[in-house]
């Protein structure tokens, strides 16, 4: 290579590596060009897919109309476990018994005690309530009828004071769990944490309390159920006459039900969480009273020698 070569080699070099680069940085230029063009609808395409606004729209377009979705879908889950419990509540079923364990080996919840001297237990589940959990207190009182109430941990912590009220009131107080999970879906620890979680919010909020009953939610059970509430010192409870509350029913058809299906040792449910049910319970404690019928609390069903 000599000196004067330089210059043309020189100009030579340069104009290869601006051939090579004008292009490259064009096509580099049209590929960013095209990618943040195209990104967006890639984004909005893959968006719509899986979280699109208006596939979030429909769904409560489509739901049913209510205040409280938990209790919409605690009572479908509770209309289910109904129609398994009703009327032989603890006749076993696909739903609750594992195919390893039958249920109609092992001990079973009890749903109603005949004692021969007309007892009737009415129980009500879910609460307290705050508006018809006092109601229904002022009302067994003037009727001279006690109850039992199946607490759920979760109103239990929102309305205390009413666990003391009904205690003082003679009521019992009794376990429904904490927050109303299927205990058949449950581990034993998980059902044991439920009951457990239940019976200290059930303490905290009335410390002489005796809570010796505990009726798992939707009535659903398996042998898991029955050996933890066992191991727990809990009875079973369940029911013989369902008033089926929850369906919105009126007050004449409950009544009606609760009249043609109760007799000695009956356990009947109801919820604490319907007009409809305060005026039934009015009712039938009226009428049953006038058959001889009297009304205690699960436990002292209990108490009493089987007839
Ligand atoms: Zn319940």
């Amino acid at each position: 290579m000599t000196r004067q070569g330089f210059p043309l080699d020189f100009a030579v070099i340069v104009s290869l590596v601006l051939a090579l680069l004008v292009p490259t940085q064009s096509f580099s230029k049209d590929l960013a060009q095209t990618e943040s063009a195209r990104s967006p609808h890639v984004l909005q395409r893959l968006f719509s897919r899986s979280h699109t606004p208006s596939s979030q729209a429909r769904k409560p377009a489509n739901a049913p109309v209510s205040l409280d979705p938990f209790v919409v879908s605690r009572q479908r889950q509770e209309m289910m476990a109904s129609q398994r419990a009703r009327p032989k509540a603890a006749r076993p079923t696909k739903a609750v018994a594992s195919p390893k364990e039958s249920v109609s080996t092992g001990p079973r919840p009890l749903t109603h005690w005949p004692t021969g001297q007309k007892l009737i237990a009415l129980t009500y589940d879910d609460g307290p309530h705050p508006v018809i959990t006092p109601r229904l207190i002022e009302l067994l009182r003037a009727k001279g009828a006690r109850a039992t109430f199946f607490l759920l941990g979760d109103a239990v912590k929102a309305h205390p004071k009413l666990v003391e009220t009904l205690v003082a009131a003679g009521m019992e107080v009794a376990n429904h769990s904490d927050t109303h999970r299927q205990f058949t879906k449950l581990t034993e620890a998980q059902i044991r944490a439920e009951l457990d979680a239940c019976h200290r919010r059930i303490l905290g909020a009335a410390p002489n309390a005796q809570v010796r009953v505990m009726r798992p939610p939707y009535g659903s059970w398996n042998q898991a159920v029955m050996r933890v509430a066992h191991e727990m010192g809990y009875k079973v409870i369940l029911w013989d006459v369902d008033t089926n509350d929850w369906r919105k029913r009126t007050t004449a058809q409950m009544t009606q039900q609760i009249l043609s299906q109760a007799r000695d040792g009956s356990i009947i449910l109801m919820h604490d969480r319907y007009q409809a049910s305060l005026k039934t319970t009015a009712q039938v404690i009226d009428a049953l009273s006038a058959q001889g019928y009297r009304f205690v609390t699960v436990s002292e069903l209990l108490a009493q020698p089987p007839h």
